[in-house]
């Protein structure tokens, strides 16, 4: 099977089997294990923040940093595609008691500054007042749009001017930072906390990071424990995600299979592609997107449906030239 469906699904390399075997291990709950101290250092210091956790996936990251940032009851403002808003099941009502004031943040996922300051709500007698600015980035729904660090700026500035703090959902922010040829933390520079995931692109088995400042990061460490993601000795699977940092130099190498996955797709009817800007190709179809897929499936080609006539395909690091040029081809005898 050429697997499209996510870049989640990378099977962790020789060697990160090996460094979870020989990984140095403690109670991380009691601050312990000295691969997972040495993780959380190594990514504080890369995204350019005072502390980082490690959390066991992406989603509860972002719960966590919902949660810590805000009160029962406020608004938090966040782009109407989001995963934070869209792909977490409500969490950020179920875990945190907050509600959502989406943004349209247009065909890439652009949230503007004006429209974060339209969308500030004063907290006052009646109105609950607005807790915090989520941004995301790259964009996953909207196709894989890395956003320039200038607007990632200006929409904080503007939380900011409010006295609002920014939390920034960067699942893919190392594909942001290597499609616009920037490092990782001056995307990251003007938001209070940042989740980023070691799982996806990086190739790690499990794990997201969740970096911000030292008094955050330690309401955040609370938070974990309260949902249930005190790991003990985790350092068997941050030892792999240290080796994922690593692999950051290798993403370019999926953008440019993905350009090629796009350009290939671009010449086979009723299919449209998206012009990827990262790994993640949207391909619009003339017929349903699950008939589609489902005939993609039985010839070993997969990817995930992203609406009635929206696919999505992800590349990674399981995937190489060979894969791409077989992918094309099974499309285009459809
Ligand atoms: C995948 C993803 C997450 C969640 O990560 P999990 O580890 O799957 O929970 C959060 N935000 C974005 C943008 C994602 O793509």
């Amino acid at each position: 099977m050429i697997d499209l469906r996510s870049d989640t699904v990378t099977k962790p390399s020789d060697e990160m089997r090996e460094a979870a075997a020989e990984a140095e291990v403690g109670d991380d709950v009691y601050g312990e294990d000295p691969t997972v101290n040495e993780l959380e250092a190594r990514m504080a210091d890369m995204l350019g923040k005072e502390a980082a956790l490690y959390v066991p996936s992406g989603t509860m990251g972002n719960q966590i940093a919902v949660r810590a940032h805000t009160e029962r009851g406020q608004e938090v403002l966040l782009e109407e595609e989001c995963h934070t808003y869209k792909w977490e099941l409500g969490g950020i009502a179920q875990h945190s008691q907050v509600q959502a004031r989406t943004i349209d943040g247009g065909d890439r996922g652009v949230v503007g500054p004006g429209q974060v300051h339209d969308g500030y709500v004063e907290g006052d007698d009646h109105r609950p007042g607005t807790g915090l600015l989520v941004l995301e980035n790259t964009h996953n729904s909207k196709g894989g749009t890395a956003i320039a660090p200038e607007r990632i700026d200006e929409a904080a500035q503007a939380a900011h001017d409010h006295g609002v703090p920014v939390h920034l959902d960067g699942a893919r922010l190392f594909n942001a930072a290597t499609a616009l040829d920037v490092p990782a933390d001056r995307i990251v520079r003007e938001v209070d906390t940042v989740m980023s995931c070691l799982s996806k692109g990086l190739g790690a088995p499990v794990g997201s990071m969740l970096a911000g400042p030292d008094e955050f990061i330690e309401r955040a460490r609370r938070i974990r424990k309260l949902m249930g993601g005190g790991m003990r000795q985790a350092g068997l699977i941050a030892a792999p995600g240290l080796l994922a940092l690593e692999n950051r130099d290798r993403l370019h190498e999926d953008h440019r299979r993905a350009r090629e996955l796009a350009a290939g797709f671009g010449d086979v009817p009723g299919l449209s592609p998206s012009e990827p800007e990262t790994n993640i190709v949207l391909v619009e179809t003339d017929e349903p997107a699950d008939v589609v897929l489902d005939r993609l499936r039985e010839r070993g080609v997969a990817g995930s449906a992203f609406g009635e006539h929206t696919i999505r395909f992800c590349t990674h690091w399981d995937i190489d030239d060979a894969d791409i040029e077989a992918a094309i081809e099974t499309a285009a005898s459809l």
